[in-house]
C-alpha cells in the first residue's frame, strides 16, 4: 500500500510526534498504530477537511480532545490553537488519572475484603 502524502506531510510537520503530548509515533508498531490525523477545528464545528486543519495526534489525545474547538479560545493561528487544545486535553487527562486512581483503590478494597 502506498504511503499517503498527507501522512508524510504531517509526520514531517510534527516531527513524527503527537502535536498535543509529544509522544513519538514512529518508534514501533504500537505507537505507529496509535497515530491519527485530528481535525484541529472539528468538522462537526465547521472546521474544513483540509490538510491545514489536520494535525498528527496519538489515539489518546484525539480521544480526549472530543469535539473541542480551539478556534473559540481566542487563538489566532494554528500554533495557538494546538496550545489551547493541549490545555483542554491535559485537563481531561488529569480527570482520567483521577479515575484510574479510583479504580485502583476500589480494586485494592475488593481484594482486601
Ligand atoms: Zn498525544
Amino acid at each position: 500500500m502506498p504511503i499517503e502524502k498527507i501522512w508524510l506531510d504531517k509526520y514531517q510537520e510534527f516531527g513524527g510526534c503527537c502535536a498535543y503530548c509529544g509522544t513519538p509515533l514512529l518508534v514501533g508498531v504500537d505507537s505507529f498504530m496509535c497515530g491519527q490525523l485530528d481535525h484541529l477545528v472539528p468538522t462537526k464545528r465547521g472546521g474544513p477537511d483540509t490538510p491545514e486543519n489536520k494535525v498528527l495526534a496519538c489515539f489518546v489525545c484525539n480521544n480526549l480532545k472530543l469535539d473541542f474547538d480551539p478556534s473559540r479560545e481566542a487563538a489566532s493561528n494554528k500554533e495557538e490553537m494546538v496550545a489551547a487544545a493541549r490545555v483542554f486535553i491535559f485537563k481531561r487527562r488529569a480527570e482520567k488519572a483521577k479515575n484510574l486512581l479510583e479504580y485502583q483503590e476500589e480494586l485494592r478494597n475488593r481484594v482486601g475484603r
